[in-house]
C-alpha cells in the first residue's frame, strides 16, 4: 500500500471488514467500482471470525443462520454475492430446530416453516389455537411491510410507520393470551436480540423469528467462510481487503468532504467516498466530532447499547457428547424477560446452547457453545487493558480468575441440562465483554449494537448517511443486526450509489 503523494484514489474507502462493509465491497465492486475494505484486526469478518483452541474451531458471534432455504431473502442475496454455493451449510432438525426449555425441565420446540411452527405449538397448547393463529398472521402481516425482506423495492418508509415500530414485542405477545407459559415460549429466543421488556420492538421479534423459520441453517466448521469466500469475490472484481490496518482519523478538503483516511501507522488512504461498518458512536470520533451536528452527536453517542455477553467454549472428549442439530434457550426463571436483568449470584438464568457442526467428528459434538448474558460493567475493572491478536496486551491474573469463576458457574447450571456433562469436558475457554469490545471496536462489547426501543423508535433508528456528504455508514447498528439484518443493511446503503431497482432485480435474477 502506498502513502505517498502519486498514491490512488479508490472510489469507496470501506472501514471495517464486518459482514456490512464486505457486503458493501461486494456489491459496489460487482458494479464496476474500485473499492478498498481496512480492517484493524488479524482477521478479517467482525463477528464473523472464528478462532481455534486444542485444535476446535469456535464462532465468536455467528451460531446459526436463517432464511437460507431455496428462494427466501439470505439464499437470494448470497446467491446473488456468488458464494451461496460454496458455503459448507448443514440444515438444522426440521421438526425441532430451536428448543425452548425450562427449569422444570419442560421443552417446547420450534419446526422449520411457519405452519409446521403453528401446528407443532399447536399440539402443545391445544386451547390457544386462536393467539397461536393469530400471532403466526401477526408476524407474516409485519414483515410483509419491509419490502426488502421480501426482496421488493418501495418507497414506503417502515421507519415512518409509528403504529409499526413502537408496538412492543412483549406487550403484543402478552395481549395474545393469559397463558404464561404460552406467552413465554413464545419469546423464549429473545436472546437472538437481546431482548428488553419495556423496549424492544415486535418488528424486530418478528423479523427473526420468521427468518428463522424460512430455513436454518449452521455453518460447517464455522461461520468465518462467509467472510473468506465474500472477500475472494471482491478480489476477483479488482478489489482490495487490507488487514492490520486501523483507521484513527481522517482528513478534510475545503469542501467539508472526507478526502482521505489516516491509519494508525500514519499512512493515510485516499478516496471519493467512505463507509463506515463501525459502530456510529466510533465513527464520530474516527472522522471528527466537530464535524457532526450537536443534536445527531448527541444522539448517537447518548443511545442505549444491547447487553454484553460472557461466551464459553468447551471442547469434549472423544466421542463421549453427540451432536445436536438443535439449539437450546434454556431458562431457569419462568419470565423470560427477566434474564437480561439477572441477578449476579444466580446468573447465568438464561443462556443459549448450541453445538457446532464440524465435519471431522460428525455425530458427535467436538464442542459446544454457551452464550450468556454479562454487562460490561462487570469487566469494567480491567477496562483500561486491551488485547487482541493484532494488538496484544495482558490482562491480570485477577481477570483470568474472575473467568475461570464465571466458567464454572455456567458449567454447574449446564449440569442441571445435561447431567454428567463435565465428566465428558476437555477444556474450557471463554470471551468476556472485553474480547468484543476489543476485537470489534466498539465501547463496551455489546452484542448486537444500538438497542432499538419502541417506546422512542426515531431515535433509535440511525441513516446510512451522514451530515458529511461522503461519509456514508453500514452494518448491525443501522436497520438490524444479525447475518440477515446487516446484509440487507448494506443494500440500503448502497441505494446511495447504485440504481435499487436495477440491484433488487439482479438480486431477484440471481
Ligand atoms: C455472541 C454473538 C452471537 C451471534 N450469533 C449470531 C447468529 O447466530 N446468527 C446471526 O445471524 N447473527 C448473530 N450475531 C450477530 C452478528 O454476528 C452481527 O450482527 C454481525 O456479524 C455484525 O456485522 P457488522 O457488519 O455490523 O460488523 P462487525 O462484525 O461489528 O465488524 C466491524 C468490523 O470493523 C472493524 N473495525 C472497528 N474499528 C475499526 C477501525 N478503527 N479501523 C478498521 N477496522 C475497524 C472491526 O475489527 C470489525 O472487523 C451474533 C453476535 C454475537 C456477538
Amino acid at each position: 500500500m502506498q502513502s505517498s503523494e502519486e498514491q490512488k484514489e479508490y472510489d469507496f474507502v470501506i472501514v471495517g471488514s464486518g459482514l456490512g462493509g464486505l457486503a458493501c465491497a461486494v456489491i459496489l465492486s460487482m458494479e464496476g467500482h474500485r473499492v478498498v475494505v481496512l480492517e484493524k484486526n488479524h482477521q478479517i469478518g467482525g463477528h464473523l471470525q472464528v478462532y481455534s483452541r486444542d485444535k476446535s474451531i469456535f464462532d465468536t458471534g455467528v451460531h446459526y443462520v436463517g432464511s437460507l432455504d431455496p428462494g427466501e431473502n439470505l439464499y437470494q442475496f448470497f446467491k446473488y454475492f456468488g458464494v451461496l454455493d460454496k458455503l459448507k451449510i448443514k440444515r438444522m432438525d426440521e421438526d425441532q430446530f430451536d428448543m425452548i426449555r425450562f427449569d422444570d425441565g419442560s421443552e417446547f420446540a420450534y419446526s422449520q416453516g411457519l405452519e409446521h411452527f403453528e401446528e407443532k405449538l399447536i399440539s402443545y397448547f391445544p386451547a390457544e389455537i386462536d393467539a397461536i393463529k393469530a400471532y403466526c398472521a401477526k408476524i407474516v402481516q409485519v414483515c410483509s411491510k419491509f419490502p426488502l425482506y421480501n426482496l421488493a423495492i418501495s418507497d414506503e418508509n417502515y421507519q415512518m410507520d409509528g403504529e409499526l415500530t413502537g408496538m412492543n414485542a412483549h406487550d403484543y405477545i402478552a395481549s395474545l393470551t393469559d397463558n404464561v407459559r404460552l406467552r413465554n415460549v413464545l419469546a423464549g429466543s429473545n436472546l437472538l436480540y437481546a431482548g428488553v421488556k419495556e423496549k424492544t420492538p415486535f418488528y424486530v421479534h418478528a423479523l427473526i423469528m420468521k427468518s428463522y423459520l424460512s430455513g436454518a441453517y449452521k455453518f460447517v466448521d464455522g461461520g468465518s467462510q462467509i467472510a473468506i469466500h465474500l472477500s475472494r469475490v471482491i478480489r476477483q472484481n479488482g478489489g482490495e481487503i487490507y488487514k492490520h490496518k486501523k483507521v484513527v482519523s481522517a482528513n478534510y478538503n475545503e469542501r467539508g468532504e472526507v478526502s482521505e483516511v489516516v491509519l494508525e501507522n500514519g499512512d493515510t488512504i485516499r478516496g471519493k467516498q467512505f463507509i463506515s461498518n463501525v459502530h456510529p458512536a466510533v465513527t464520530i470520533d474516527i472522522f471528527g466530532s466537530e464535524r457532526f451536528l450537536n443534536v445527531y452527536k448527541n444522539r448517537v453517542q447518548n443511545l442505549e447499547n444491547s447487553i454484553s455477553t460472557f461466551l464459553v467454549h468447551v471442547t469434549f472428549k472423544e466421542k463421549t457428547f453427540p451432536y445436536l442439530n438443535y439449539n437450546i434457550y434454556q431458562h431457569h426463571i419462568d419470565n423470560v424477560w427477566d434474564g437480561v436483568d439477572y441477578d449476579e449470584k444466580t446468573w447465568p438464568q438464561t443462556y443459549f446452547i448450541c453445538t457446532p457442526y464440524i465435519s471431522k467428528t460428525g455425530e458427535y459434538a467436538d464442542s459446544m457453545s454457551i452464550m450468556t448474558y454479562m454487562n460490561a460493567s462487570e469487566t469494567a475493572r480491567w477496562a483500561g487493558t486491551f488485547s487482541t491478536v493484532a494488538e496484544p496486551g495482558k490482562r491480570d491474573a485477577e481477570y483470568d480468575q474472575f473467568k475461570k469463576e464465571k466458567e464454572q458457574q455456567v458449567i454447574r447450571k449446564l449440569e442441571e441440562v445435561f447431567p454428567g456433562i463435565s465428566e465428558k469436558i476437555k477444556a474450557v475457554h471463554s470471551a468476556s465483554p472485553l474480547t468484543f469490545r476489543d476485537y470489534i471496536g466498539n465501547r463496551d462489547g455489546s452484542l448486537y449494537g444500538i438497542m432499538k426501543d419502541s417506546g422512542s423508535s426515531s431515535r433509535t433508528q440511525i441513516n446510512t448517511k451522514t451530515k458529511i456528504s461522503n461519509l456514508h455508514l453500514t452494518g448491525q447498528n443501522i436497520s438490524m443486526h444479525g447475518i440477515l439484518g446487516v446484509t440487507v443493511s448494506a443494500f440500503v446503503t448502497c441505494f446511495a450509489f447504485v440504481d435499487k431497482d436495477k440491484l433488487i432485480q439482479k438480486v431477484k435474477n440471481a
